[in-house]
């Protein structure tokens, strides 16, 4: 029986576990195919995941804090992981360990529309920012990255061949962790040389925004998601991101077209 999980610590919030086993379920390999959550310290990280294969696993989802360390471990990576620098799904195939990254696809298929020519900018300098400036440069996008921590941004910007720094554009994408629950509630984002949320999408003179992406999946609207919608954008939340990167992981396990629409509502309900 193909076991599948998703690694992270903590990940007992994780919403893969519902949202993989629905969709195996509707694609008629549930009783086949199982999901489960695996909570692994970084310390443990490694000599898991070299035990997995024997065990039946035929792969797995990585999730923080083990996205860089997934990379490492694997012996194969496609482009999209080696040159982000993390791997959010990893294969056992073959006698190896394969690394995707999975956030890639699922950022650029949630937008409305390819970005090719357009100008995109990425708040944000951690793992997700990197996922994102990668995928809309691949995409075609012109890309700018703002982060809190300047120093970041200009860094990520220089391996990635980017801009740095804020700038009115038809895409934003947020890949900071403002506007999550819990420990990051009540905060909003800041930073030097970021403009007024209200400026950046609807400047006075420049350019006005098209689409809002906002990473965070929280069950309340963002900030972000409300003033976008105010702008008159295309607002898109987070949980369309973590419904597409799981559809595509369980895809090049499977080898199957997996329902999409059925990932979508399981990711939503609490
Ligand atoms: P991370 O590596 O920890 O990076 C966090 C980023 O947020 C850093 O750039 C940090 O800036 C910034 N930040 C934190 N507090 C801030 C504040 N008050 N004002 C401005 N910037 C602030 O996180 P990550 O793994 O990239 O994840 C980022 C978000 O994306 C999380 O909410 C995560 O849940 C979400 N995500 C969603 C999906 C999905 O499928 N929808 C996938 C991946 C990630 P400094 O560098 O200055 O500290």
């Amino acid at each position: 029986m193909p076991r599948l999980a998703v690694l992270g610590q903590p990940v007992a919030h994780s919403r893969s576990p519902a949202m993989h086993t629905a969709a195996l379920t509707e694609m008629g390999i549930g009783g086949e195919w199982t999901y489960e959550a695996i909570e692994v310290s970084p310390e443990g990280f490694d000599d898991l995941v070299r035990s997995l294969s024997a065990k039946g696993f035929r792969g797995v989802n990585v999730t923080v804090p083990h996205k860089v360390a997934a990379l490492a471990i694997a012996g194969v990576a496609s482009d999209a992981a080696y040159e982000i620098g993390a791997a959010n799904t990893l294969t056992f195939a073959n006698g190896r360990i394969e690394a995707e990254n999975t956030d890639a696809e699922g950022i650029v298929g949630s937008l409305p529309h390819s970005p090719a020519g357009m100008t995109a900018l990425v708040l944000g300098a951690g793992g997700s920012a990197r996922a994102a400036v990668w995928a809309l440069k691949e995409a075609g996008a012109d890309v700018s990255v703002w982060n809190r921590t300047e120093s970041k941004a200009r860094a990520l910007a220089a391996e990635l061949g980017v801009e740095a720094g804020a700038r009115p554009a038809q895409i934003v994408v947020n890949a900071t962790t403002v506007g999550l629950q819990g420990a990051h509630e009540g905060q909003h984002l800041h930073g030097g040389g970021l403009p007024h949320l209200k400026h950046l999408l609807a400047p006075d003179d420049g350019l006005k925004v098209e689409v809002v992406l906002d990473l965070v999946y929280a069950s309340k609207e963002t900030d972000l998601i409300t003033a976008a919608k105010t702008a008159g954008a295309v607002a898109v939340g987070g949980l369309e991101v973590l419904a597409r990167q799981g559809a595509a992981s369980l895809r090049i396990w499977t080898g199957k077209d997996p329902p999409l629409q059925t990932m979508r509502r399981a990711a939503e309900a609490p």
